[in-house]
Formats: structure tokens, sequence, C-alpha cells
């Protein structure tokens, strides 16, 4: 018997080890399951370990975290338990389900009895994802495969396990999409007829946006966001995220492009936004009118659903950044108003060398610098609170984003200038501070 946990990496090896003993003494079968089983097959990085056991795995959890000194978090309505450790390692623990689906497309329902490990792996999406493999002593390392996982592995093929799984759960779609291209596999052509015809049913209008949406993002936070959207595109599923989507496929792949030449200061400083500007390349085909009514169906930050609302603003924001010897504070000014998001866009949107050099600018210094001196400064020189002192610390700021005062001495001055009545005089001790 093959022996899938040899040579695997020895933080999970570990981790892995603990739970068996744990399971061992319970007397529980445990297996791990899904797409970790896929991605040890393939060798392939995932340090999210999905653990299902014939009995209760939220005991085993608890269990198991106490002993290791690990975060525990268990969610009752779901009786399952997610066990965090430090060195980034994460387990799920449930226990082997059975589901059944109320109507299409809904959210499934589990039932009350708890299933096999075979229903377990039957209500997964595609053959690939359903392999499991036993960590029980004697047991150790022997690959479950009740439904063809491992050639459809070997063979690079995306199946599902039955008629049904497209209308049961439509978001199967975007992940079969999203699969395909990330594994360089192909879906199947009965499960390319399948996927197709559910497409043309009720089912898919039966899903909640959010749940499109989450897959949708996972998609973007792929290696490549073009060729994860070309294909749903291609599979005439752009519609479910809604049905005035459109893409421009040339446009998404130059800002992916251009993603990846971005310098590696400003490309580890918005990592977490990659799949946010990805989104906005991809929404800029909408156009304004749309956008708001499509946005409100998915569960955006409000900063992130700013940034795509600025996004129709693009080629104008383009033109005024090319316009030739501009200032810095110019630049500033123009950026400023925009959300970081917006700004990194244009960055990846400019055509012109010229017109990114002015964005990277202000990304990586220019929107960070203050003035030297603040509104205290300023009443203690007779400024009245209010606008006017606003305006002076922004004019101050911008003389010096254009390198004109450099310190707080020829701030307090430039200040005391525009202050009606003082010009030229001084203001003792405050004015000498750098
Ligand atoms: P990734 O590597 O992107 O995290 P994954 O396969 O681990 O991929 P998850 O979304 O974390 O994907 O899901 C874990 C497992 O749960 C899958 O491998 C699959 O077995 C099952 N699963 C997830 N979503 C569905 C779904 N919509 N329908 C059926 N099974 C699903």
């Amino acid at each position: 018997m093959r022996n899938y946990l040899n040579n695997i990496d020895r933080r999970l090896s570990r981790i892995i080890r603990t739970i068996a003993g744990e399971a061992d003494r319970r007397g529980l079968p445990a297996y791990i399951v899904g797409g970790i089983v896929r991605d040890i097959i393939l060798g392939r990085e995932n340090l999210d370990l999905d653990i299902v056991v014939e009995g209760d795995a939220v005991a085993l959890a608890k269990k198991v975290a106490q002993a290791q000194g690990a975060v525990v978090r268990v969610y009752p309505e779901f009786g399952t338990a997610t066990v965090q450790w430090p060195s980034g390692v994460r387990v799920d623990f449930a226990s082997t389900r059975r589901e059944s689906y109320p109507y299409p497309g809904a959210l499934p329902r589990v039932a009350p009895s708890a299933g096999t490990l075979r229903d377990d792996l039957f209500r997964r999406d595609f053959t690939i994802n359903a392999m499991a493999v036993c960590i029980n002593r004697g047991d150790f390392g022997r690959l479950v495969d009740e439904f063809g996982g491992l050639p459809d592995l070997r063979g690079g093929t995306i199946r599902v396990l039955h008629d049904r799984s497209f209308v049961d759960d439509p978001t199967r779609i975007l992940r079969a999409a999203r699969f395909e291209q990330r594994l360089h596999f192909r879906i199947e052509a009965a499960t390319l007829r399948l996927l197709k015809k559910a497409l043309r049913t009720k089912a898919v209008d039966n899903v909640k946006p959010p749940r499109y949406f989450a897959e949708f993002r996972k998609m973007l936070s792929e290696d490549n966001p073009a060729g994860q959207l070309g294909r749903l595109e291609d599979l005439g599923a752009l519609g479910l995220m809604d049905p005035a989507w459109a893409l421009d496929i040339r446009l998404l792949e130059q800002v992916c492009k251009r993603w990846q030449r971005l310098p590696v200061k400003l490309a580890l400083e918005y990592r977490r936004s990659r799949w946010l500007i990805f989104f906005m390349a991809s929404a800029e085909a909408i156009g304004g009118r749309q956008l708001p009514r499509i946005l409100g169906k998915f569960p955006l930050k409000k900063e992130e659903k700013e940034s795509i609302l600025q996004v129709p603003g693009t080629r104008p924001l383009l033109r005024q950044l090319a316009v030739p010897g501009l200032s810095r504070s110019e630049v500033y000014r123009i950026l400023k108003p925009l959300t970081a998001g917006m700004a990194v866009y244009l960055r990846l949107r400019a055509d012109h060398v010229g017109v990114a050099e002015r964005v990277d600018r202000y990304l990586t210094r220019d929107a960070g610098l203050r003035p030297d001196i603040d509104g205290e400064d300023l009443k203690r020189m007779g400024v009245k609170p209010g606008k006017e002192i606003g305006a002076i610390l922004s004019g101050i700021l911008y003389q010096k984003i254009d390198g004109e005062l450099k310190g707080r001495r020829s701030q307090l001055a430039a200040a005391g200038a525009m202050v009606p009545g003082r010009e030229g005089k001084t203001d003792g001790p405050h004015q000498t501070g750098q």
C-alpha cells in the first residue's frame, strides 16, 4: 500500500501525527479530505488541512488544540472547529456529513444523522477534490478514492461526481473554471455539457450574490486572473455576477502584466488589494451607470466600493496626469481625493512612463507627507479656528511637496506671510525649531 503522507511538508506532518494519535486514542476513524489531498498528490504547497472524522470532530479539535497550546474556534451551528497553529498551518475539523439541497442553488441542508465518509466525499464538487487519506494507525497514508479522483488528477480532468452537481450548487461553475485554469486542466466533455445546461436553468438565479462574489474574488486572487475571467467569458458564465457584467479582456491582461512589473515596494504594500485592482480592471468595461446597482449586491468594504466607483473616471484622470510640466504638488492634488487603490490602478493603466513615474512618486513618498507645523502654531499667530487654518496648512504642504519649504522654520515664516496683517512678524521661540 502506498503511503500518500510520505514526504509531505514537515509542519503538516507533525500536526497530522498529533491529530492521528488523539483520534486513535478515541477510536475515531479520521481522514484528511478535499483540496489538500489533491495538493499533496500534486506536490503543491497548501497549509489548510481539512480533517473529517466519523464521530465528534469538535471534541477532537478541542483536545488537540489544548495539548498543543494552539487556538481553537468552535462553530456549534455547523458542528465544526478550526485550530490555528503559529507555524501558519490551519486545520478545519468536521464530522462526516451528508447534505441535501432544499431547492436548486440553495445552501445545503446538513442531514441530522452523521453520514459516512463516502457521503461526505459525494457532496463535494469534483472528483479531484473528493479524495481522502486515512490517518489512523495501521492505515496511515492510505488513499480513499471512491470516484476516480486519482486518474482524473493524473489525466488533468475536471469532472463532477453526478449529473445534478451544477444545478445543486451553481457556484461550482466558477470553481470548475478556477481549478481548470489554475492547474492547466480541462473540464471533461460531459461535465462541460452539464455546466452549460445548468447555466440555462433557474437554479443560477437562486444563489445569493455574495456566494458568487466569494468565488469570483478567489478567481481574481489566482496567479492569472485574466485567464480565469477569460475562461468564464468563454463558458458564458460571466453573467452569474450580474447580467450587465462586461469584460475587456485585453485591458485586464494588460493590468495583470503591469502588476508583475510593479516596483517591489509597491507590490508588497498593496498585495492585499491585488484582487481589488483586478476587480477594478474587470469593472472598467461595465460603465458608471450600472456599477452602483451591481456593487450593492456584494459584501464589499466601504473603501473597496469607493475604489471601484472611481474607475469610470480613469481616462480623464490619466489625461490630467499626462499634462506636461505638472509640479509634484499638482499631481498630489489630482490623486489625493482618490483612494489608494484607485491611485495604484491609475499607475497600472498609465501608458506613458512619465505618468507612471508621477503616480509612483505620489504613492511612495508624497502621499505620506505632512506639514511640519500644525493648527496650534497658526492659532498662536492669531489665525481663528476654521477653514483658513486648513487652507494655510495645505498651501504649506504643497510647497513642501515641491521641495520649497524644507523645515519647520521656513514653514512658520511662510505661514506668517499668509496670515493677513502679520507679514514680516516673527514668532519668538516657536519659529526656531525644526
Ligand atoms: P483552494 O486551494 O483554492 O483553497 P480548495 O479545494 O481547498 O481550493 P476550498 O474552497 O477551500 O477549496 O474547499 C475545500 C474543499 O471543500 C474542496 O476541495 C471541496 O472538496 C469542498 N468544496 C468547497 N466548495 C464546494 C462546493 N461549492 N461544492 C462542493 N464541494 C465544495
